[in-house]
Formats: structure tokens, sequence, C-alpha cells
């Protein structure tokens, strides 16, 4: 990569941002589409974020990703914001329009690129989601758009669940998503396999031991398991889908291509899926350093 008087930079907004795997994906994209661009982690401190937006603007970056614990928190620094994103309530990239940013959450469609290209099919189909934070609310908007048959949402703390199926059922007019505690997996319908969505953070390096749901029971009622969790790349909660005769997935391919839909976003590149596949190897090779 070489920087020069006219390279353009990006960034992410986070705290922390030690591990993150964006610039990989955008630098290697930037080397195979041409695009002379430089991408930079920035860990914002607490209470920073508008100097860091303002300074943003200020400094012509071309685009910025936000991470956690910034993604509600940066929606009233912009001057426009995506109806997706709006409807999601949470913005992951910024894209400069003219004199401000414009919000876009590419996480969603991100994760719906992935699930498609590992062959998860939607229409009419069951779908559960483990968890009811802002990863599993997404989640549950983006199916609510899919034609899916059924969603039920499964939280430790039932009220959320409910919460985020009040906001879903109430924006499409019908009841599609169901809460549930839990711990109420056991009345799930008999014979029924489910696609399964799992959107705790339970799993997550360095508590590699831990599943969600441990009993072998709910198992059997997961045809498809996809964990939002990519560190490790084979949580406990897909072993135990495996072990079942379920199918099971990670979340690298969702953070693959919510990075390939800001690249398009900020360059108006479009990223094929033969570039998106070599990407994906990139990415796995960096991953092993
Ligand atoms: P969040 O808002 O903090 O929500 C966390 C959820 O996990 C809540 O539903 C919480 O339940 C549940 N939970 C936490 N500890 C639990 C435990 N011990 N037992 C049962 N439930 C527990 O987090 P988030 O932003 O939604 O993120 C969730 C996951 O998605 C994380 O693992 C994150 O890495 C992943 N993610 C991946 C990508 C990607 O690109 N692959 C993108 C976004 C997020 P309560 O409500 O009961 O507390």
């Amino acid at each position: 990569m070489e920087i020069n008087g006219r390279t353009r930079t990006c960034g992410l907004f986070g705290n922390p941002v030690e591990h993150t795997m964006s610039p990989a994906i955008h630098h290697f994209l930037a080397e195979k589409t041409g695009q002379n661009l430089a991408y930079l982690p920035w860990c914002v401190p607490q209470g920073a974020l508008p100097d860091a937006v303002k300074g943003a603007l200020a400094m012509d970056f071309l685009g910025v990703n936000v991470t956690v614990p910034y993604k509600n928190d940066v929606i009233p620094l912009l001057s426009e914001v995506d109806e997706l994103a709006a409807r999601i309530g949470a913005v992951n990239t910024l894209v400069r329009v003219g004199s401000g940013f414009k919000g876009y959450n590419t996480d969603m469609p991100g994760l719906y690129r992935a699930m498609r290209s590992d062959g998860v099919t939607f229409e009419g189909e069951k779908f559960l989601i483990l968890g009811a934070g802002g990863a599993a609310r997404a989640v549950a908007m983006m199916l609510a758009e899919k034609s899916v048959k059924e969603i039920r949402i499964l939280n430790r703390s039932f009220s959320k669940a409910a919460d985020v199926a009040g906001e879903i059922n109430g924006y499409l007019g019908r009841e599609l998503v169901l809460p549930m505690e839990l711990s109420a997996w056991r009345e799930l319908p008999a014979g029924e396999r489910f696609t399964v969505i799992q959107a705790t953070n339970v799993g997550m390096y360095p508590k590699v031991e831990d599943a969600v749901i441990e009993e072998p029971g709910f198992y059997e009622k997961v045809k498809i398991g996809y964990d939002l969790i990519y560190n490790p790349m084979e949580t406990k909660f897909m072993k135990l889908v495996r072990q079942s005769g379920g199918e099971a997935f990670h979340g690298f391919k969702m953070l693959l291509y919510q990075g390939i839909l800001a690249f398009e976003l900020w360059t108006g590149e479009k990223i094929s899926e033969e570039l998106a596949g070599l990407t994906y190897a990139h990415l796995l090779q960096e991953m092993k350093k």
C-alpha cells in the first residue's frame, strides 16, 4: 500500500478497537480494486465521540465505521440516517454527504448476504433468536422483512425479548415475533426443527467452554445454528449443533460482508462474489497470525 497526497482516509471509531479485523478487509479490497485508501482504527475515549465525528469531517475522511459502544450514540451526530439504520436504531457506517455524514447499518444486510452465501433459506422458515440485545434486535428486524414464517426470541431477561417482539410486531402490524424466556425452550413445539441465530455474548473468547443453552435436548430442535460470534471460529454452541446433526456457521462472514457493504458505499465499487471469496480467504490467513 502506497500512501501519498491523494490517499483517502477511512477508519473505525470504537472502544476497544485493538482486535479489529476491519483494516485487513479494507486494505485488501482497496488493493484489489485500485483504490487509494487507508483505514485506521481509532479508540475513542468515553465522551469524545462528538469531537471524533467533527474531527473526521474537518479532516475530510471518506468514511467511518462505528462499533461498540457507539452504534446508537452516533445517531444524533449525523446529518442524515438511512431508513433501515433508523428502523434498526443502530449505525455502523458513516458516509460523507456534503457537509455531514449519513449513517447506514451494514451489519444486518451483511448478515443476510453471509447467510445466503452459506445456503441458509428464509422464506417460509421458522427462526429462533437467542438473545435480545442490540444484535438480536437487528436480526429480528432483518428476518421480519424476509417472509419468514415465524420468529421466536428467547432471552434470559424475558422483558427485553418482549420489548423487541412488541416493537417489531407493532411495525409489521401483525404477531410474527413471539418472546420467550430462555429456559422455556422445552415448550417449543415437539418434532419441529428451527434455524437458530445465536446472538448472545456467551461462548466468546476467552469463555469458549460456555454455551447459552447446554442441554442436548435443545439441539435436537436445531436444523441450522448460526452463531454471530467469530472468535473462536467454532463455538461450543456450534459444536452442540453439529453433535445433534445440524449445520453450524460462525459470524466471520457477517463481519466480512458488513465491511464489503461499507467499502461499496464509500468508493462506489461493486465487489463481486469472487473478490468477496478472495477477501474471506485473506481474512482467514490474517486470523491465524
Ligand atoms: P448486547 O446488546 O450486550 O446483548 C447481549 C445479549 O446476551 C443479551 O440478550 C443478554 O441477555 C445475553 N447474555 C449475556 N450474557 C448472558 C448469559 N450469561 N446467559 C444468557 N444470556 C446472556 O450485545 P450485542 O451487541 O447484541 O452482541 C451480541 C453478540 O453478537 C456478541 O457476541 C457480538 O460479538 C455478536 N456480534 C457479531 C457481529 C459480527 O459481525 N459477526 C456483529 C454484531 C454483534 P440479557 O438481556 O438477559 O442480559
